[in-house]
């Protein structure tokens, strides 16, 4: 059982707040989504990310994926792989108290897509951080003009979220496209990576525009190098691509420089960081 003091100061960034597991979905075998419950509401903005703690064991970065807003309830949608990850997922319980700092970093710029067309551009776990993002559109749904969801997993047992693509695509405005890997037998859909959901074919088959669009995209690092290569090719402008920098944070507030990209902290000025600022400089893909 994980339980933390009450800590009254919430205005050191340094200081948690406490979070009660309130449930847990498993999405795929390495992939649950926990819902919490505040000690009080918090402000946060999609795209904006939170520091976990599971006391004894350390702290890690993860933006939320449920609906952003003045909540007292977040949802955080967590792939098992290190000892931060592998504690929660197998020993974590309904009940047990985890310590959340933040939100920190921009969020995405939710004004920049009034009257575009948004390409939601998501891998694994990747989908996690634009589900927020997703709920976040639906919101101002007048003002987008239409929301391409791409999400590429590795088979249909990989993909999360899956029972909420109908509910998605009936909505006005807005598609939903699917890929798997490799080919399954319990698969009827689209085969190949997610960049084939990017060809010029196949964009035209979802009649993007790609002259009034922005594109969102979050996933594992190969694959946003491969989407931006993608998304050059077929004539979308740096401009138009927003990327969600994933990199091993500490901070969160731009102090341990742990995550710069040449000037930018990617904690503080993204993790959404915009392509055409950030092409220039070294290892932007790792
Ligand atoms: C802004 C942001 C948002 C994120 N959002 C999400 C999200 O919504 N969902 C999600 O699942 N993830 C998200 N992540 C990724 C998440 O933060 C990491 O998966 C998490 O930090 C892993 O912590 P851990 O302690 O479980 O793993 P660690 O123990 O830190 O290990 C993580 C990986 O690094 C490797 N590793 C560990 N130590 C070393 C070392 N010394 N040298 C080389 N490799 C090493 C491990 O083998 C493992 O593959 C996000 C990351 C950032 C920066």
């Amino acid at each position: 059982m994980l339980i933390l003091g009450r800590i009254n100061n919430m205005e050191n960034i340094y200081y948690p707040r406490q979070a009660t597991l309130k449930n847990i979905k498993e999405e795929t075998p390495t992939i649950k989504t926990y819902r919490f419950k505040l000690d009080k509401k918090l402000k946060f903005k999609a795209g904006q990310f939170m520091q976990l703690t599971v006391p004894g064991i350390g702290e890690a970065p993860f933006t939320p994926s449920s609906a952003p807003g003045d909540v007292g309830e977040m949802e955080i949608t967590i792939m098992k792989t290190g000892k931060v990850t592998d504690k929660l997922h197998d020993e974590v319980k309904v009940g047990d108290t985890i310590a959340l700092r933040g939100p920190f970093g921009k969020g995405y710029p939710m004004d920049k897509f009034d009257g575009k067309e948004v390409l939601v551009v998501g891998g694994g776990v990747g989908l996690a951080p634009l589900r927020a993002l997703i709920y976040a559109l639906f919101d101002k749904i007048e003002k987008i003009k239409k929301i391409h969801i791409c999400y590429g997993a590795k088979s249909p047992a990989d993909q999360c979220f899956k029972d909420e693509y109908k509910e998605w695509e009936s909505r006005k405005k807005v598609s939903v496209n699917l890929t798997i890997d490799k080919p399954h037998p319990d698969w009827k859909g689209r085969v190949g990576l997610v960049t084939c959901l990017l060809e010029k074919d196949y964009l035209k088959k979802m009649n993007a525009d790609i002259a009034n669009s922005y594109v969102v995209s979050c996933g594992p690092e190969v694959m946003l190098k491969f989407v931006t290569f993608k998304l050059l090719d077929v004539g979308f402008k740096p401009e138009q691509i927003y990327l969600s920098m994933n990199r091993r944070m500490s901070c969160g507030v731009g102090k341990c420089a742990r995550c710069n990209i040449g000037p930018y902290y990617l904690c503080k000025d993204g993790p959404d960081m915009c392509y055409a600022d950030i092409k220039d400089y070294p290892n932007v893909f790792g």
